[in-house]
């Protein structure tokens, strides 16, 4: 059973737990009645580009409303989500979501020409995941070039032919793709030649070292150098201050998603947000 840990944070998973357990089927159990009531939401972290100060795009991010009302975070409930296979209803459900706002957001002419959805691993796994987001594109009328689909290295390294595949086709339908938390996983530069990745996410433990981490502040050049010789896009993640944000600008980086901006947010919230960029 989920374990209250004090403050509001339930740790609902641990490596611990294993198929046998009584803990992992009542889980199961909680998570298919959240799919099943729709308890999962999102929030949506807005990218900005910070030198024309515009809006880039809004990352997708999947939170568990629980009927008490708390919220879940995805790193208490995703990894379970993964291992029990339970991500790809979940998966489905997100993505539909995140396509229904967006499509909407855009009829109202909002500002918005981008939504990141996250995949993971397990989800590449998904025999028909390329006709399942077809079919979600088609009925939310959200277009393909507004999609931005987001892996991290690990989940593209699983199955390295198959991946390729699927990414080649998602980038034909006209989705980009974006290397999540970069440099934190394991992967060969022969993988960001040989995948049609669109973007990299630098991640945020290289951003929080910036300022004072000559380690770090070198990764963060070098991966923006990286990017634009590849002729990719590159966002910095995590930046929490002026002085993070000042100094991916002096790096050469300007779109930028973090809590200096902007927190993620109900949609509601981040329409009042996308109304000051009007
Ligand atoms: P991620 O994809 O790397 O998402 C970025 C995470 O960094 C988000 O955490 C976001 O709230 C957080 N963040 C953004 N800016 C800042 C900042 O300035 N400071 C700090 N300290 N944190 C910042 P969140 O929403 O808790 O999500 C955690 C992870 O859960 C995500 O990392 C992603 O790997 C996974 N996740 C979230 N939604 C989904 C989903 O719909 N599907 C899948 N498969 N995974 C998801
Ligand atoms: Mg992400
Ligand atoms: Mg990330
Ligand atoms: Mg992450």
């Amino acid at each position: 059973r989920a374990k209250n840990l004090g403050g509001n944070r339930f740790v609902l998973y641990n490596a611990t737990m294993n198929r046998q357990s009584s803990d992992y089927v009542l889980l199961e159990s909680d998570l298919n009645q959240a799919l099943k009531q729709r308890q999962f939401i999102l929030h949506y972290q807005p990218q900005m580009n910070s030198q024309t100060g515009q809006i880039y795009g809004v990352e997708a991010l999947v939170r568990w409303q629980r009927p008490n009302g708390s919220l879940v975070p995805p790193n208490d409930f995703i990894p379970f989500a993964e291992h029990s296979g339970l991500i790809i209803p979940i998966g489905q459900q997100v993505f539909a979501e995140a396509c229904r706002q967006t499509a909407q957001w855009q009829a109202k002419g909002r500002p918005l020409h981008k939504v990141a959805i996250n995949l993971s691993a397990r989800q590449f796994q998904q025999p028909d995941l390329q006709a399942m987001i077809m079919q979600i594109l088609e009925t939310t009328g959200c277009p393909p070039q507004a999609v931005e689909i987001e892996i991290t290295e690990s989940a593209a390294m699983e199955n390295v032919a198959y991946t390729l595949r699927i990414l080649k086709a998602f980038r034909d339908m006209g989705m980009s793709i974006a290397l999540d938390d970069f440099g934190t996983g394991f992967s060969s530069l022969r993988y960001l030649k040989e995948f049609p990745i669109t973007s990299l996410k630098i991640d945020q433990s290289f951003v929080h070292d910036v300022l004072y981490e000559t380690k770090s502040r070198a990764i963060v050049k070098t991966v923006i150098e990286l990017a634009n010789n590849l002729g990719v896009a590159v966002i910095a993640e995590g930046a929490e201050t002026q002085e993070q944000v000042n100094a991916l600008q002096d790096l050469g980086c300007s779109v930028i998603q973090g809590y200096y901006f902007s927190r993620p947010l109900p949609a509601d919230a981040l329409e009042h947000f996308m109304n000051r960029y009007r």
